[in-house]
């Protein structure tokens, strides 16, 4: 990987140089003769990966979508045709390890375990396929650690900060991201768990007692927990960054987010968000800033391109589409042209940024993450496509909306019948109940097209018990109660 000073001020044109020749290097030496999935599909497409020149060429490679990847129970295995290795069959061609030794010795050997034998796991989440692990070799695991230097250099943060890392303790990228990100900066860091391991109560104690500084958290998680120590009137003046992984952000939830937090003696606070998927094995972050500049990508990592959903084809600088994720330094679980269903309100820029003036591209911050949920039946006729992302900034934002929850069910549990939509509430004390309600059933109909069949006001701790707040990885903000077919 480059040194990230110095990519930071490299030219459009270099950066695409750089790129078209970590491209070739990448089909050529690791793709083509050791990933069994691509070198399976190169053949039977008749594609040739000498002519994939540059950039600009990937768009004669098929993309990857999640069912490619994901295992099935026909086929249990088959996210590890997608681990770049050097397989015995394949490598004989070129000698297996053993017979290198001779010639290169126990080095040789050495350098193909720390580039290939995969280390560390990550699993992938999501209702639409199967857990899939994704693994990191040694040498992935520098680029994860390089990765989060550069996310929290993005940031501002560095050794001086007092880092409290709130992501659940689980195999997956948000919390080892933080974990590795915090480490190579050299910043002291509360490993905690979030509240799920640690507990909220000890979790208030220790931002206070450490004076932390910066914390990473799931957003719904950040909001409960900041509102709790608001209520117990702590000191948590010395925060200066909240950083947020997982999910989307709503700019309304900022707000609260800083409101509480100055209650409690914080000023000049930065509410920042990190963009990822499992499959780009690293996080991007969001340049500091009150207006959004965007996600701030490794171009010696990865291509990002931005597609039409619909046709595929790429779109212009600037313009909406789906961002499509390609590895360029890479071992381990690789996919190409990885369709990541998230789409980017404003696209992929390629100009220098107005804010920190750094020349890598960035992603619009604006992302509508893909749907989670099957479609519904919300009339004899045919399927509805919601979009109960659409749920999110709305009730997120909403200044009476304390906490919510979205509940999906069956008429009368008629596996049969149609689909309808609760709405549960915890609403702000003292406000009017019925303007609420005709409020939010207003906003839901405006941002989702559909009407909830009912809305339900409950107190703060049911929903939050309903929610699994302090005992699921990722609190239940929608919950799918329709029997699985
Ligand atoms: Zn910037």
């Amino acid at each position: 990987m480059e040194n990230w000073q110095k990519l930071c001020s490299m030219s459009a044109a270099e950066i695409k140089k750089m790129q078209d020749r970590k491209l070739r290097a990448l089909l050529i030496n690791q793709i083509y003769p050791y990933s069994p999935y691509y070198s399976r599909v190169f053949k039977e497409m008749g594609l040739d990966p000498y002519k994939i020149k540059g950039v600009q060429d990937l768009k004669h490679l098929p993309f990857t979508y999640k069912e490619d990847v994901a295992p099935t129970d026909e086929e249990p295995e088959k996210h590890k045709d997608f681990v770049v290795r050097p397989d015995e069959e394949i490598t004989e061609k070129y000698g297996h390890l053993a017979k290198l030794s001779p010639y290169g010795g126990k080095a040789v050997v050495e350098e193909k375990i720390y580039d290939y034998k995969p280390v560390h796991i990550h699993f992938t989440t999501g209702r639409t396929a199967k857990s899939t692990p994704f693994v990191y070799s040694k040498r992935d695991l520098e680029n994860i650690r390089e990765g989060g230097y550069r996310l929290l250099d993005v940031f501002g943060l560095d050794e001086k900060d007092m880092f409290v890392n709130a992501f659940p303790y689980s195999p997956h990228l948000a919390f080892w991201q933080a974990f590795f990100a915090a480490e190579n900066s050299g910043i002291a860091t509360l490993n905690s768990g979030g509240g799920k391991v640690m507990g909220t109560q000890n979790l208030i104690e220790a931002v206070e007692e450490l004076r932390a500084t910066a914390m990473c958290f799931i957003p719904g998680y950040a909001y409960y927990f900041l509102r709790e120590a608001a209520r117990q009137k702590r000191d948590f003046s010395s925060v200066k960054t909240i950083l947020f992984g997982g999910e989307r952000v709503p700019p309304g939830l900022k707000d609260k987010i800083k409101s509480l937090l100055m209650e409690m003696g914080a000023a000049e606070i930065l509410v920042l968000a990190t963009y990822a998927c499992t499959e780009s094995r690293v996080a991007w972050g969001e340049c500091p800033a009150e207006t959004s500049y965007g996600y701030h990508i490794y171009p010696d990592m990865e291509v990002i391109e931005v597609v039409d959903p619909d046709t595929g084809e790429p779109v212009g600088e600037g313009e909406e589409g789906e961002i499509v994720y390609t590895p360029l330094d890479w071992r381990g679980t690789s996919v190409l042209r990885y369709r990541t269903g998230d789409i980017a309100k404003g696209g992929i820029t390629y100009e220098p940024c107005p804010n920190c003036g750094r020349t890598v591209p960035r992603i619009s911050a604006n992302i509508q993450r893909k749907s989670e949920f099957k479609e519904f039946e919300l009339t004899k006729i045919k399927g509805t496509l919601v979009n109960l992302n659409n749920f999110f900034p709305l009730m997120m934002s909403h200044p009476q909306v304390v906490e919510w929850q979205v509940e999906i069910r069956k008429r009368n549990n008629d596996p049969f019948e149609l689909d309808e939509i609760y709405l549960y509430v915890a609403p702000e004390e003292g406000c009017n109940l019925e303007k609420l309600k005709a409020d939010l059933r207003q906003k839901v109909i405006r941002d989702t097209e559909v009407a909830p069949s009912d809305i339900i006001f409950k107190p703060v701790p049911e929903i939050l018990k309903q929610l699994g707040m302090e005992t699921e990885l990722k609190e239940k903000r929608i919950f799918d109660n329709r029997p699985t077919d």
